[in-house]
């Protein structure tokens, strides 16, 4: 029993450090079976759900498509964000049965969309090691109905530490079949301009943390301007991250040819709060064209 064994090695430990180590020891063990088996109950009653956060052209305003992004609404502890079950997911095994139930609820919600709208999920590094994953990915798509001409992939760096054979076929895979590829999370960790070249990534996110810093420090300015030029000339498009003032936007638009998401254009919400946006934009696919204007 965990908390035994946490109370065995309190003890080794000595006297001394018994009192203040052992309960808050016992508290974390228990904590995180608690969240453990928490997982694992949601993950067999569908209790993960996909959210939408909009992505824009920064240029014109207008949307492109929606990154999902995974919440658990967990009865104990109400609606959670990924940094808290992605990780434990990943360590249990359970991250890619848990990562296509929810792809495949967002292919069926992303289907009902105006067909120019695409839709980006993230993939975990622990995924990429599964020799089939491009082959499961594309039947997901076959079974929503879903055209991979409008699926973006999104992957962080750490993807390029996992066997970079096997990730560059994965990669390849896709690609062939209309998929896109970004790399996520660009300007944190060890970014280099080798890793741009790693894989043929189709579109580069800069990180929200790296974009928040724009408006106040002069050389992140001339940093993301760097980039800009580097992805203008090796024609990988750019996303920025986070963006949450007008000020914020105004930056990046001097600066270059931006996609952008971030709370300035709208939180993550869930399908049927973007459905209804949709709707009444006249972009859900069943809807009936807007009419004509009226002849003069
Ligand atoms: P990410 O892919 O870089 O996603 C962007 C994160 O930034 C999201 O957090 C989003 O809610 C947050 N965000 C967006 N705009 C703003 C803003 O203007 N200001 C601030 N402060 N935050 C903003 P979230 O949803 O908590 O996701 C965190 C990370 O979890 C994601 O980072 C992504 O790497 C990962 N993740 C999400 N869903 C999945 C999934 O289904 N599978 C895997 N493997 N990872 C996922
Ligand atoms: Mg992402
Ligand atoms: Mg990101
Ligand atoms: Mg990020």
């Amino acid at each position: 029993h965990m908390a035994d064994m946490a109370m065995y090695h309190a003890k080794k430990n000595g006297r001394n450090r018994y009192d203040w180590f052992e309960p808050r020891m016992e508290h974390d063990l228990r904590m995180r079976a608690e969240l453990e088996n928490g997982i694992l109950a949601g993950i067999a009653r569908g209790e993960f759900v996909p959210f939408y956060e909009q992505q824009v052209d920064i240029e014109t305003g207008e949307l492109t498509g929606f990154e999902m992004l995974a919440r658990w609404n967990s009865p104990q502890l109400g609606l959670v964000t990924p940094d808290r079950f992605i990780p434990v997911a990943e360590e249990l095994g359970v991250i890619c049965d848990l990562s296509e139930a929810i792809i495949s609820q967002a292919l069926r919600d992303a289907r009902e969309w105006d067909s120019n709208l695409t839709l980006a999920v993230n993939i975990s590094p622990v995924q990429m090691r599964d020799p089939w994953f491009a082959q499961r990915l594309l039947k997901l798509m076959a079974e929503a109905n879903f055209p991979p001409e409008r699926l973006e992939i999104e992957i962080t760096e750490n993807c390029l530490n996992e066997n970079i054979g096997l990730v560059r076929s994965l990669v390849t895979s896709l690609k062939n079949q209309g998929v896109s590829v970004s790399l996520d999370d660009f300007g944190v960790g060890y970014a280099t301009l080798a890793q741009l070249r790693a894989l043929p990534f189709d579109r580069v996110k800069i990180d929200r943390n790296f974009v928040a810093r724009l408006t106040r420090n002069e050389d992140t300015a001339t940093v993301v301007s760097t980039i800009a030029a580097i992805g203008e000339s090796m024609n990988l498009p750019l996303t920025a991250e986070g963006i949450e003032t007008e000020n914020l936007r105004d930056s990046l638009r001097r600066i270059g040819t931006f996609k952008g998401q971030g709370y300035y254009y709208g939180r993550p919400e869930p399908a049927e709060a973007v459905r209804a946006r949709l709707k009444s934009e006249a972009r859900l696919s069943n809807d009936a064209p807007p009419p004509l204007a009226p002849g003069p």
